[in-house]
């Protein structure tokens, strides 16, 4: 059991630190470096947890709970990404990865382990 929480650890840095990567290196090959960054800045949203007690909880979504990660805001992200260009358009898409890295984070893992 220990197990597939090392396992999880492991996919949810992966998703947070490597696969931003690989999409500037894939979708912004010219300025990949600033897109990297961008996409890393938007760890910032993470701060809303610093409001929650505990503030962090592996039995607890992160998405649908802290403000800066509720469905509304995630709407926001989603349509920042549609509507948006340039720089604001990748930080809106490090945040709709950085959702769905925490929703998997919970949900996915859920499914499969409880
Ligand atoms: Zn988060």
């Amino acid at each position: 059991m220990e197990n597939h929480f090392y396992i999880r650890e492991i996919v949810h840095y992966f998703l947070h630190f490597v696969f931003p990567l690989l999409v500037a290196k894939i979708f912004f090959k010219n300025n990949w470096k600033k897109a990297y960054l961008l996409m890393l800045a938007t760890m910032l949203v993470d701060l809303d947890h610093l409001f929650a007690d505990p503030i962090f909880d592996p039995n607890r979504s992160s998405v649908g709970f802290h403000l800066l990660h509720s469905y509304p805001m995630v709407v926001l992200y989603f349509l920042g990404f549609v509507l948006l260009k340039g720089n604001y358009k990748i930080i809106a898409l490090g945040l709709v990865f950085h959702m769905i890295t925490d929703f998997q984070d919970f949900y996915l893992w859920r499914v499969i382990f409880r």
